[in-house]
């Protein structure tokens, strides 16, 4: 039998090891974390082969999202929905506490091929950057698909990369086949198509646990790549005045849209035609829907299924930022 979906939805953070990974999702972010020193990603919403999210608060406790979408599709996506058989998009949070791989995704086209996976375009919101933390993204201009490959069979690809320095509150968006590296001392959530699709083009000469370096994949990177893309640079933005404090636009891609919002007193969030991410960025609020009170720290994820439509959020002390996200 169908759930009945009519209460903001937190799911229990899926934790990722990797080898570039560090201890920050705890000390900064409060997820609970093991004795390791390498805890890479907290995956926040997640329907991906193996990783699917569940649901670990309130009337839905225990239910994982790829049910939800398959029994309730038009209460938790809205009326759009049809026949969508996976949640679109993948929310995680990514400590960098060395540099991630120099990579590149595929897109629609090429991600099942290449893949048997859908294509990942991905934007980032920056929360924390030690000072030099240098974000990778794209290639310098002019930057041809020659020369590119040259540099790849010598592994020196870092220097045709465009970098900048990474600022707290930076947005960015990575568009498939965009060439991309997150620096050491990185902390940031991203959102990005639901797909694992990475094809990884140098890896800083390092090895992994097992003594050996991890596998490069240049033939499917050089094919994903695109080479008429230049540099990626933060999105500019300008906040609006709303109730309760500053609406601002951030990333827009044909997968997602995002927002930031900065809440000095209670405002409104959420649409009946869409669901709503929301992820909390600093301070803490509290959104009021269904008849319950759920909290957004920073550092925590809630889904509003479309039934809810338009839902009351206010910050819990005197401020705080949201990331809200839709689908177009
Ligand atoms: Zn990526």
């Amino acid at each position: 039998m169908a759930a009945t979906v009519s209460e903001p939805l937190r799911f229990e953070p899926i934790l990722k090891r990797l080898i570039w990974g560090g201890r920050r999702l705890g000390t900064v972010l409060g997820k609970s974390l093991g004795d390791h020193d390498d805890y890479a990603e907290s995956w926040e919403i997640s329907d991906h082969h193996d990783d699917v999210s569940v649901v670990c608060e309130g009337a839905l406790a225990g239910q994982n999202l790829r049910a939800l979408v398959h029994e309730s599709a038009r209460e938790l996506l809205g009326s759009e929905a049809g026949t969508r058989a996976q949640f679109p998009l993948l929310v995680k949070f990514i400590d960098a506490h060395q540099n991630l791989s120099v990579q590149v995704h595929p897109d629609d086209v090429l991600g099942p091929k290449l893949a048997g996976d859908n294509g990942k375009t991905e934007a980032w919101v920056i929360l924390d950057a030690e000072p030099g933390a240098l974000i990778y993204a794209g290639l310098k201009p002019g930057v041809a698909r020659d020369e590119f490959a040259a540099a790849l069979e010598a592994g020196k690809v870092e220097p045709l990369l465009h970098r900048f320095e990474a600022k707290a509150g930076d947005c960015v968006l990575i568009a498939a086949g965009t060439l991309h590296a997150i620096g050491a001392g990185v902390l940031l959530v991203e959102v990005q198509q639901m797909s694992d699709a990475t094809f990884r083009v140098y890896d800083w000469g390092r090895v992994a646990p097992d003594g050996r370096p991890r596998k490069l994949h240049l033939t499917e990177a050089l094919e994903a790549t695109k080479f008429e893309f230049g540099p990626v640079n933060p999105l500019a933005s300008r906040p609006e005045t709303i109730a309760g404090g500053t609406r601002e636009p951030l990333a827009r891609s044909p997968y997602f849209e995002l927002t930031r919002l900065r809440l000095t007193g209670p405002s409104r969030v959420g649409a009946a035609a869409r669901f709503t991410i929301l992820v909390g960025l600093e301070g803490d609020a509290e959104v009021i829907a269904g008849g319950v009170a759920r909290g957004l720290a920073a550092g925590q994820t809630l889904l509003l299924p479309a039934s809810l439509g338009e839902v009351e959020i206010r910050p819990a002390g005197a401020r705080a930022t949201v990331l809200t996200c839709v689908a177009p």
